[in-house]
């Protein structure tokens, strides 16, 4: 059966992919659509942590001038796939910075995407009613297609919305990244020498493709990527490409005892149910890695393990999530807290360029 994600492929049939080039920030990030990671610089991604630093500091300050950078401004959710983090992070940093949010009443299915109409024409009725749009979709390069569509519609009211992609299908998730990649710098200071091992299903997983490309971008001295997967998930060839192109080296295996035991930065990720086409190939690979707190207890002793969420059985059973959660290396709490952070950042800058 087609799930509502599926039926709700209401696209071109224009290959975006090579039509859109997302534009680089360049250090101005005001009216850009944020849609890949390749658009950030080095010193991008700096001003962007800075920014995100900052807004932490004065959220646990309660700063109440906080609530003037977005003010009068208006983010549209538009979320064709199931999100729990990505969409309320995305919601609770517009309301903290001011700013006010909208949404189909009953969710996408219940607009008119459910009489079949079209993501450009969806999109462009969220840009008539908000400065900034946050999409997830099932499909690769959707995000590509609605921000030329909101390009277009600049000529018939005269503003352009900002689309900032909250992950299409198997391509990207941008500010998945971001949020992980401040982490990880938050938590160990630098990515230089570290060795960041991603688990599990590293082909249908779009948040380890945007890391992996982030980390490729940063070019951090000594960095080494690990990618641990069963040989039919792995990591696919164009984010490969990109790390060679970054010079960094890249260990793929589906031993994780070759890597586990040096890798400063775990980080766990699911297998990705609804992207199989046949149940059988999901059943085949579904427990081929299991964090458990016994496998944890092999890790270094100043190693963090993180996951983008939601678990599955990759974490081991609800019993053990618990215990995994007491180590004080798991740190996927405070990865999730800071997605709030960087998108305020993003929201920030995007809308108003500000420097917070
Ligand atoms: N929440 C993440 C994503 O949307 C990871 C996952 O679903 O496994 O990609």
């Amino acid at each position: 059966m087609e799930t509502f994600a599926q039926q709700a492929d209401t696209r071109h049939a224009i290959d975006f992919a090579s039509l859109y080039v997302p534009p680089r920030i360049e250090g101005e990030f005001t009216g850009k659509h944020i849609l890949s990671v390749e658009q950030f610089s080095r010193q991008d991604l700096r001003i962007l942590f800075d920014a995100s630093a900052s807004l932490k500091k004065r959220s646990r300050q309660h700063d109440r001038g906080l609530t003037e950078i977005c003010s009068g401004k208006i983010m549209a959710t538009l979320f064709f796939e199931a999100s729990t983090r990505t969409d309320m992070s995305f919601q609770a940093a517009m309301r903290r910075l001011g700013g006010e949010v909208v949404g189909a009443s009953n969710g996408v299915r219940f607009s008119s995407v459910y009489k079949g109409e079209n993501l450009a024409d969806t999109v462009r009725a969220a840009g008539c009613y908000a400065d900034v749009i946050v999409l997830r979709h099932p499909e690769v390069a959707s995000s590509l297609e609605a921000a030329w569509y909101l390009d277009k519609l600049e000529v018939k009211i005269g503003r352009r919305p900002v689309l900032i992609g909250g992950g299409d299908g198997i391509g990207e998730h941008p500010s998945q990244a971001l949020l992980d990649l401040f982490t990880i710098l938050d938590q160990k200071g630098s990515i230089d020498g570290l060795q960041i091992t991603m688990v599990g299903d590293l082909r249908h997983g779009r948040t380890v493709h945007s890391l992996a490309k982030l980390v490729a971008r940063l070019k951090g001295k000594g960095v080494t990527v690990n990618c641990v997967s069963p040989p039919s998930l792995r990591m696919p060839a164009e984010v490969m490409d990109q790390m060679q192109e970054g010079q960094i080296p890249v260990v793929e295996t589906d031993d994780l005892d070759e890597v586990l035991g040096n890798s400063e930065v775990i980080y766990w990720t699911r297998v990705q149910e609804e992207r199989f086409a046949e149940r059988a190939d999901y059943d085949a690979i579904q427990d081929g890695f299991i964090m458990t707190p016994e496998l944890l207890q092999r890790a270094r002793k100043d190693a963090i393990l993180m996951h983008p969420l939601p678990r599955k059985h990759e974490m081991g059973p609800p019993e053990s999530h618990d215990i995994l959660d007491e180590d004080p290396r798991s740190i996927y709490f405070q990865q999730m807290e800071n997605g709030m952070f960087v998108r305020m950042a993003l929201l920030a800058k995007v809308l108003r360029g500000v420097y917070v």
